[in-house]
């Protein structure tokens, strides 16, 4: 046990006051942390209402808030985000720091980390603490290998990966939160507004139990020597719908979309997973018409439960890479799935009305 050890959780809050899932992710790693060493933790809140985060960090267990409130931190801005979290941190006086990878705070939690003369680590999946020893896990080379890092040069601060813990959901608790005075430089950027990738469809649900994944297949010439495109278009969004899914790409497919073909027109390069994509985190995956080359297939690390269905019972999931291997024409399956989820859709209102 060493209760010498400060630790600071440090996040920003929404623009509605709430605190999204991977700041809770991250109260929860804190927390941990501050059991295992039997030490207290803090939090600090950046944004403009900060009072119910302040609640939930002491529901938590936090021992202080210490708070950076004003328009000014409303928006994500290097030069106020930076100054925000240096002030807490020196606050604090805070020998670990936790902060969830968001891409707001990814992009100043490494020049906060040289202005305190500290350092950071990212991407981090694990944060433990043995015999006083605190120690951080991430992956490398496309999650290929996991590492376990200790460091003795503090302030240490810690990006904790998104979608690694449980997002903490207790009561509230009662806290005076402090408010910590920032200096801040001259203004020169403002947030005029956010702009999206062209995308008909919400089709990225990071939190979603069930991952689909649509390959290349989709796109090819069938059976009856022809395509199906709009076919193929209508099957894979009434399954995100029904399912409310999350919907992954092959990069086949997703290049072809990009080069402005009309295939799939929802697919960017944002659902691409693999080796040169993303490695998201469900507990099941589903693919269709979608080989799994070992580059696709390095993405699925973090997937459970994985199911896939191909016409070919020799294509690559069939080598040891999924639980299930449905050797089946995928439009078939798509079409008796959306049926299914169709039906169970229209019985859930008459079974809530039984109970
Ligand atoms: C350095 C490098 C990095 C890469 N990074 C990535 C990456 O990040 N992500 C990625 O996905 N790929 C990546 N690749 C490419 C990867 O190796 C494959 O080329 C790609 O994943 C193939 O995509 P696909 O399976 O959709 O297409 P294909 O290989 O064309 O496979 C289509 C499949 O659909 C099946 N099919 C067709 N019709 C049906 C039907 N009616 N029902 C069921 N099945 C059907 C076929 O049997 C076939 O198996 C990378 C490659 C390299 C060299």
């Amino acid at each position: 046990m060493d209760s010498t050890v400060s630790i600071l959780v440090l996040a920003h809050v929404e623009p509605d006051g709430a605190l999204a899932r991977p700041a809770l992710e991250t109260f929860t790693a804190g927390a941990d942390l501050a059991k295992q060493l039997g030490a207290p933790f803090v939090v600090g809140l950046v944004g403009t209402d900060t009072a119910s985060a302040a609640s939930i960090a002491a529901g938590c267990g936090a021992a202080r808030v210490l708070m950076v409130n004003g328009a000014a931190f409303a928006q994500a801005r290097y030069a106020t985000d930076a100054a925000a979290a240096e002030a807490i941190a020196r606050a604090s006086g805070a020998e670990i720091i936790l902060a969830a990878g968001t891409s707001r705070w990814m992009r100043v939690l490494a020049g906060v980390a040289e202005r305190l003369g500290g350092c950071i680590d990212t991407h981090i999946t694990r944060v433990v603490a043995e015999s006083g020893t605190v120690s951080i896990a991430r992956w490398y080379y496309r999650q290929r290998i996991e590492g376990v890092t200790s460091r003795t040069a503090r302030p240490w601060i810690m990006a904790i990966e998104p979608g690694t813990h449980e997002a903490f959901a207790g009561a509230a608790g009662d806290v005076t939160a402090e408010p910590v005075a920032v200096s801040l430089p001259e203004l020169r950027s403002e947030v005029t507004g956010v702009r999206s990738p062209a995308s008909g469809e919400q089709t990225i649900r990071p939190d979603a139990a069930l991952l689909l994944v649509a390959g290349a297949g989709w796109t090819k010439k069938q059976a009856d020597g022809e395509t199906h495109v709009p076919e193929a278009e209508s099957l894979i969004l009434g399954c995100l719908r029904a399912s409310q899914a999350s919907l992954g790409g092959s990069k086949s497919l997703v290049d072809l979309s990009g080069e402005g073909q009309a295939v799939l027109p929802f697919m960017t390069h944002l659902n691409q997973i693999g080796q040169t994509g993303s490695s998201p985190r469900h507990r099941k995956g589903l693919a269709t018409c979608c080989h799994g080359e070992e580059p696709h297939v390095v993405g699925w690390r973090f997937i459970t439960e994985r199911r896939a269905v191909n016409l070919n019972a020799n294509c690559g999931w069939a080598q040891g890479k999924t639980d299930v291997l449905y050797v089946a024409d995928a439009f078939e399956v798509m079409r008796k799935v959306n049926e299914k989820l169709g039906k169970a859709s229209e019985d859930r209102p008459r079974e809530a009305g039984r109970s």
